[in-house]
């Protein structure tokens, strides 16, 4: 927690995407330590345990606050129960967060456009993935609709979200197995050369912390 600058204690809930373990691992424990409530969807809720933690259902397209933030939670396709990704407002600075999707919808863009700042997974290459050793089941549910974008569809997303607002792109949830972040970054990058909007291009590497992140 302290790697990005904040302490639990100055936190005041968890809210989660999806129930996958990669996103809700220790959890349960963190929340009943620090007594934090979790928000997420009927669907999440249903499929996670966390007994002794308080919950607060949401759900796609019903806006909600935790502190000062407003969240609006939208829906993704995903290979989970309820997924949904989140646009976190303060004032008029706004945050897009985009990960574990198989798909950028109109209504993604749509949720992510005029963003300060964008966190966006950019999941695989291409290439790699065809060429990787995963089995050919697994090659086709990280391909589909509902399972993880490419550096191509972080590109795009990228490309039509942003606008004069946007300072700064994060890409985020990248295969340790099937990319590398130069290839993420510069499959973003080359995208926006031929947009009028030009971000600050940044990556998470595997099992990093980000941030802070400021904005101007
Ligand atoms: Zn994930
Ligand atoms: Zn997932």
């Amino acid at each position: 927690m302290s790697l990005f600058g904040a302490e639990p204690t100055q936190l005041e809930a968890v809210v989660l995407t999806h129930e996958h373990t990669d996103h809700t691992r220790g959890v349960r424990r963190f929340c009943e330590e620090f007594g934090m409530p979790v928000f997420a969807t009927r669907g999440t809720l249903s499929l996670i345990t966390l007994d002794g933690v308080e919950t607060r259902t949401i759900s796609a397209g019903r806006r909600f606050s935790v502190g000062f933030l407003i969240v609006d939670p939208f829906k993704v396709r995903h290979l989970a129960a309820e997924p949904v990704a989140f646009s976190i407002s303060v004032d008029s600075i706004k945050l897009g967060i985009a990960s574990d999707l198989g798909s950028v919808t109109p209504d993604v863009v749509k949720h992510m456009s005029d963003s300060s700042l964008m966190f966006i997974e950019a999941n695989y290459d291409e290439e790699m993935l065809l060429n990787g050793d995963y089995p050919d089941f697994l090659k086709r549910a990280i391909k589909s609709d509902h399972g993880h974008l490419s550096n191509n569809d972080a590109a795009l997303l990228s490309v039509e979200a942003s606008s004069e607002k946007t300072e700064r792109v994060v890409l985020v949830h990248l295969s340790r197995d099937n990319n590398t972040p130069e290839k993420a970054r510069e499959t973003v990058r080359d995208r926006a050369k031929k947009s009028a909007y030009r971000p600050t291009v940044d990556v998470v590497e595997h099992s990093a912390s980000a941030g802070p992140f400021e904005l101007r």
